[in-house]
């Protein structure tokens, strides 16, 4: 059996320093989670409560939490907590009587999108709604081969596993998936970095189709997050886009990671690019917490599928999900929130690059929105990943009270991605934590 991949992963065999009563618990735990449900951190992290950015254990110190994107609007939200708690004393019924709230929710959420993607099919997570979405593409291309990023994340049912290739190589992908390499902002050729690109794609289509698998959807998370944050640095989108649909396929966005105005300025990730998907996937922070998702499509799309086959999920937007989902919207527009992304996400990057500018294990920081990656790698012409550092940078802030974690095929991006309620007064205590962390760890002479 190969290493199952998960960066910053607790090591279940280790004996973490931590207080006895905090032991007691991880033990109870490991009991009766078992393997499956892993933890964050050499040293777990306890917590009882949140508010805003901050998370809290016991004893009352405070967690900054840089990376959370499901308590998009804060953790403890008063509004939501309120629109969640009126709306269950009211009603909580799901979606098969006319209830106003969800036909409100529908035609506010579906004008963030451009004509045609007018319409939204809901479910309860990321994963559901992209099996949906694959669903929905093979239905009406009559095509079953999917092309994903090589790796990508996009769930955990049965078909998304089957299309995350970063769960490892224990996990297996089916002939019907085909991985593409992304660009590598790092290592590419800029000049040719699309071109090459798009031909990778290509190369795809034609192994899917001599496999006896004819390409139906292209699938991509719109920020590449699982593969270590890699927002596109050239048209890249626009021509693995257009390169699917000559194949006969359709161009699925994966907005799980991207929604909701992570990447700042705009609503989704994908509208930074003169590119429309022909299905986009919501999930995570659509109802900060509350378990709601969505795809949204084209009416073509979504009655071809819904005359030819019954959908039906039994919690998929129910009143109090959608009461919460409705909050997070109110939230983010009346507090401006896409806008702070945008400022926010700016000087921290502008931040964390003054603070390693000259130092050679930080290859790069990325930066879209409210989502940062810092590229952490060994010193030297070749810049090899070096996820041992990356794992001493992430545990060394968590000492100080700052969580983030670290992402990427080689585990060495840092990944920064916290609600979107992080403030400019929120800036130095996570650059201080950061720069504390590195400077702990040995520099090499
Ligand atoms: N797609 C992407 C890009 C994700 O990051 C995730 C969750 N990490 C999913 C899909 C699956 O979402 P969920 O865990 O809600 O099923």
């Amino acid at each position: 059996m190969t290493h199952t991949y998960m960066a910053n992963g607790f090591d279940p065999q280790s004996r973490p320093e931590l207080e006895p009563e905090d032991l007691a618990l991880l033990d109870r735990r490991q009991r009766v989670l078992g393997a499956a449900n892993r933890l964050f951190y050499q040293r777990p992290v306890r917590v009882v409560r949140g508010s805003g950015v901050l998370l809290y254990d016991a004893a009352g110190n405070d967690y900054l939490d840089a990376y959370n994107n499901v308590p998009v609007v804060g953790h403890g939200n008063p509004r939501v907590a309120q629109a969640v708690g009126d709306q269950l004393r009211v009603l909580n019924t799901h979606t098969r009587y006319l209830t106003d709230d969800v036909v409100a929710y529908a035609e506010r959420l579906t004008a963030l999108f451009r004509h045609p993607l007018s319409q939204v099919m809901f479910a309860c997570s990321g994963s559901e709604a992209v099996d949906l979405a694959l669903r929905v593409a093979a239905h009406v291309t009559g095509r079953n081969g999917i092309i994903v990023s090589a790796h990508a994340y996009h769930g955990t049912t049965r078909a998304t596993a089957e299309v995350s290739p970063s769960l490892g190589g224990n996990n297996p992908i089916p002939a019907h998936v085909a991985l593409v390499d992304m660009p590598d902002p790092l290592r590419d050729d800029p000049a040719t970095a699309a071109a090459d690109f798009e031909r990778r794609i290509d190369d795809a289509v034609r192994l899917l189709e001599a496999r006896g698998h004819a390409p139906g959807a292209l699938l991509l998370d719109s920020v590449l997050s699982s593969d270590g944050l890699r927002p596109a640095p050239t048209a890249f989108l626009e021509r693995a886009a257009a390169a699917i649909r000559r194949a006969g396929g359709l161009y699925i966005a994966d907005e799980v990671q991207a929604g909701f105005g992570r990447t700042g300025a705009q609503w989704w990730g994908f509208a930074h690019y003169p590119v429309e998907p022909d299905m986009v996937v919501l999930g995570k922070p659509m109802g900060n917490g509350m378990p709601i998702s969505a795809v949204i499509g084209r009416p073509d799309v979504f009655d071809r599928f819904g005359r030819d086959v019954r959908y039906f999920n039994t919690f998929a937007a129910g009143s109090a999900a959608v009461a919460a989902a409705t909050a997070v919207l109110d939230e983010l527009e009346e507090r401006d929130l896409l806008a702070s992304a945008t400022k926010v996400g700016g000087r921290l990057a502008s931040e964390l690059r003054a603070i390693t500018a000259d130092d050679p294990r930080v290859a790069e920081v990325r930066a879209t929105g409210l989502f940062l990656a810092v590229e952490i790698v060994a010193p030297g012409p070749d810049r090899a990943a070096d996820a041992g550092l990356a794992r001493q940078i992430v545990n060394g802030m968590r000492d100080r009270r700052v969580l983030i974690s670290a992402s990427g095929q080689n585990e060495n991006v840092l990944k920064i991605r916290p609600p979107l309620v992080f403030a400019e007064e929120h800036i130095d205590r996570l650059c201080a934590a950061f720069a504390d962390a590195l400077a702990a760890t040995a520099r090499p002479a």
